[in-house]
Formats: structure tokens, sequence, C-alpha cells
């Protein structure tokens, strides 16, 4: 599992501007699906190659009593509690306030890695205005110009090191033939009662599964000759036979399901259409390249106004999931729940589909002889071939002349024939273009 770094200070000393960053890569994978929300507040960073969590814990108001404060605080304390590595953010040039002394001592409570930053700090002389900051009781203070990109490199060598993070991470215990599936949304949106819809049933066939005892959560089941693993899911908890909702929203929780799930299975709430919390969910799937399915449940439980209502917001605020198939099911009355399965199986074999030089090169130059791409100035540019670059998600390479003159418009075109052809529903799918010299 990926570690978590959770960045937290008061507001304005520079979090956000550290987590864009730390995080810079991402802007490059938003750009490719039009309407991906940009507002998250955590995302993919790597360092050394290592790869880990970053989280921007926002507005960190420890003190906070009442309303939406209050439940902004719990989340975030909540995500500094589970957080691998805390990187603690101070003003440079605004010297020490109450808020960083109460922030502190809550951070020195929790007696985890803690890395204090001095942020702004570009130009000043080193350390000459960092001593006061001593005096918040957390040892060295590095200073850091998150604006300019200085000290950027020590913050990661230091923040990571007492994590003693193996050298490739990677090799997740996976069985072959066995899809992880991973069901995530919000709180009260109706996990723990499909999954236990689910458990109860009996086309489902429990079996043993080497290795993966670490997981206390992992749940191996069979259905109909498919093997599937159902792993830690946010906040809930399994009681003997039954998933309990015990503990509530987690985002580290979330984020570390989604990053070992094959697939996803992202539920709405019908009585709430898309929320914030679900596009950034959404947008973190994507960016990790996860296969997904949609399930819009209680459907019972809404009118048509509100059914139009929920399907125009999906519609419209996740626009970016378009590739994927969305059911309208209930998990409380047992409403269209058959059809699940086929979706999470074939977003699957999407995500692992192997597609071969020549049948994609002859895609590739039928879809050119179809549409070619729109000259820009004096460039035409000029597809000549495509190749697989990877898988989970697929990765298609195409190579040709001046091709950083393709316009997205004319991606989607292509990535349009490529799904197509390939019948890939239920995965992303990268488009890289290389230009030969
Ligand atoms: P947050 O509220 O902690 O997330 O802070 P922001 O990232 O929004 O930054 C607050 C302000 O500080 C913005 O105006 C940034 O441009 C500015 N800022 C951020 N990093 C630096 C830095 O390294 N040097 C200077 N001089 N300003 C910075
Ligand atoms: P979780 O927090 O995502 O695990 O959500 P729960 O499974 O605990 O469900 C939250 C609430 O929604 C409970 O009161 C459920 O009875 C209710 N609920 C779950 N599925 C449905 C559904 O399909 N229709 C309706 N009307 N209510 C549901």
């Amino acid at each position: 599992m990926k570690p978590v770094l959770a960045l937290v200070g008061r507001p304005n000393v520079g979090k956000s501007t550290l987590f864009n960053r730390l995080t810079k890569s991402r802007d490059a994978i938003v750009a490719d699906y039009s309407g991906l929300t940009r507002d998250r507040h955590y995302g993919n960073a790597k360092h050394s190659g290592q790869e880990f969590i970053v989280i921007d814990t926002g507005g960190f108001e420890p003190d906070a009593t009442s309303g939406i404060y209050k439940e902004m605080a719990k989340q975030t304390r909540q995500a500094v509690a589970e957080a691998d590595v805390i990187v603690f953010v101070v003003d440079a040039r605004g010297g020490v306030s109450a808020q960083d002394h109460d922030i502190a001592n809550y951070l020195r409570r929790l007696g985890k890695p803690c890395l204090l930053v001095a942020n702004k700090a570009e130009g000043m002389l080193e350390g000459a205005h960092l001593v006061e900051f001593y005096e918040l009781g957390l040892g060295e203070v590095l200073p850091v110009s998150a604006a300019h990109g200085q000290g950027i490199r020590s913050l990661l060598d230091l923040a990571l090191k007492p994590l003693n993070l193996p050298d490739s991470p990677d090799d997740e215990e996976t069985v072959p033939g066995v899809i992880k599936l991973a069901v995530a949304g919000r709180p009260n949106v109706g996990k723990s009662t499909l999954i236990n819809v689910w458990l109860g049933e009996e086309r489902l066939v429990a079996f043993d599964l080497p290795g993966t005892t670490r997981d206390a959560i992992s749940v191996p089941f069979e259905r109909e000759g498919q093997k599937f693993e159902l792993i830690d899911t946010a906040g809930l908890r399994r009681r003997g036979k039954v998933f309990e909702a015990i503990e509530k929203f987690s985002v580290v929780k979330t984020l570390q399901a989604i990053e070992s799930a094959n697939v996803v299975l992202l539920l709405i709430d019908a009585t709430q259409g898309v929320t914030d919390q679900d596009a950034h969910i959404a947008g973190y799937i994507l960016e990790n390249g996860r296969a997904v399915v949609l399930a819009v449940n209680k459907w019972d439980a809404v009118d048509d106004y509100q059914r139009e209502l929920v399907k125009r917001s999906i519609e419209t605020r996740l626009a970016f999931l378009k590739f994927a198939n969305m059911h309208l099911i209930s998990a409380q009355k047992r409403q269209g729940l058959g059809p699940l399965w086929a979706s999470i199986i074939q977003a699957y074999k999407a995500a692992n589909c192997k597609m071969s030089t020549p049948v994609l090169t002859r895609l590739l130059l039928e879809s050119v002889q179809f549409q070619s791409p729109k000259r820009s100035g004096m460039y035409r540019p000029k597809l000549r071939y495509a190749h697989q670059g990877g898988m989970n998600p697929p990765i298609i390479v195409i190579h040709g002349n001046s091709l950083e003159h393709v316009t997205d418009a004319y991606k989607r075109f292509l990535e349009g024939r490529f799904r197509q052809a390939f019948d890939l529903v239920g995965t992303p799918l990268r488009i890289e273009l290389k230009t030969s010299a």
C-alpha cells in the first residue's frame, strides 16, 4: 500500500501550493479528461521512485466546535491520525502564531513522524528567522519555498525516511484470475447494506485465498465461476459474518481501497445526487487508472422528478466517467443488483485488454482516413503507428510527426474509435502521443 503524507497547517501558509508542487504530474492527467475535478485535496506523488499519497488537510482547525467546521475538523483529524507521516507547514515570514502552537500540541500527542517545514523561506538567510519555530517543540525546522520549488527534495527525503519503505512496494499479492473489488462511496450511501446482501446470497461461495491474512477485512468469494476478493472499504468493518459501518467515512481508507482494487464499484446516493465528495472520489479513481462501475443506490426512494435530477447531475459532474457502465439499484430492496456483476467483470477484462501493434496501427490508419487531424498553422500532424504501452489501465502510444498539434477533440475522437473496436467499457484509456524527431 502506498504510504500517506498529510499536509497540516493553518490557512495561508502555502499548503495547497505545496500540494500542487508535490502532485504536479496530476495536471497532465487532469488535462486529459474534460470535467475532471481540480479542487481535490488528495493526489499521487512520487519521490526517488517511491509513490505516495498526499493529503492537503485544508483548513485545519482543531478547536472548531460547530457545524461544517466541526465535521471538517473531524475528518482532518482522522486523516492525520491515519497518515503515515505529517508535514506541518508554518509561515517563515509570519512567525509563530497561537494557532501554530495549538496544532503543534495536537501533533506532538499523536506521536507519529512529523516534519516541521517553514514555507515562504525563499531569499531568507538560512536559519536566521527560523529559531523561533523551535519553541513549537517539534525539533528541526526545514526552510522551503513551495512557490519557488526550493527545499522540496530535502523535504521529501526527510519526510519519507522514517517510513523505512521497501525498494519495490509494487509486489502486491496479486492472484491471477481473482478480481479485487472495492465498494466506494460516501457515508450512508448503502455500502454495508449492499455488501451484506451480497454475502448473504446463496450463489456466493467463500474460498480460501493464500497470503491475504494481513488484510483482516479481505473477503474472498466465488460467484458463477469467477473469483473475487472484496477488499477493505472505507469505514466498514467485519463483525462475524456481517459488515458494519462502525466508523464513519475515512479519506485515507477510501484512497487505499481504490489503490489496491482492480475494479471500484462507486455508489452514488439517489436521494442526494452527485456531491463534491463523490466527484473527488471519482477523480481519484480515474487518476489511478482504476476500472470503475457506477451504481446509483436508493433508486426506490426517489420520485421521477428526483430521478431526472440525479441522472443530470451524473452527466454533468461525472462526465469524465462516461466510459463506465451505470446501474440504477436498490440494495435494500435488492433491485437491479444482478447486472452489476457483468459490468464488474467487463470492466476488469477491459482494463487488462491486450491490443496487438498491427491491429492498433490498422485502426489508427483507418481512423485517420475516416477523419484526418486538422492542420495547425504550417503543421499537419502525421500519425504513423500505434502500440500498447501498458495495461490496467490500457495505454495506447501513437507515434508520428508534429503530434503536439493534435487537438484534444481529435484525441477524444481516436479514443472513441479504440474504445469501440476493443469494447473498452469501464476502464480509463490513456492515449500518449510521441513525436519522432
Ligand atoms: P494554504 O491556505 O495553506 O493552502 O495556502 P496557499 O497555498 O493557498 O498559499 C497562500 C498564499 O501564500 C498564496 O498567496 C501563495 O501564493 C503564497 N505562497 C505559497 N507558497 C509560497 C512561497 O513559497 N513563497 C511565498 N512568498 N509565497 C507563497
Ligand atoms: P454505508 O455507510 O455506505 O455503509 O451505508 P449503509 O449501508 O449503512 O446505509 C445507510 C442507510 O441507507 C441505512 O439506513 C440503509 O438502510 C439505507 N439504505 C441502504 N440502501 C438503501 C436503498 O437501496 N434504498 C433505501 N431507501 N435505503 C437504503
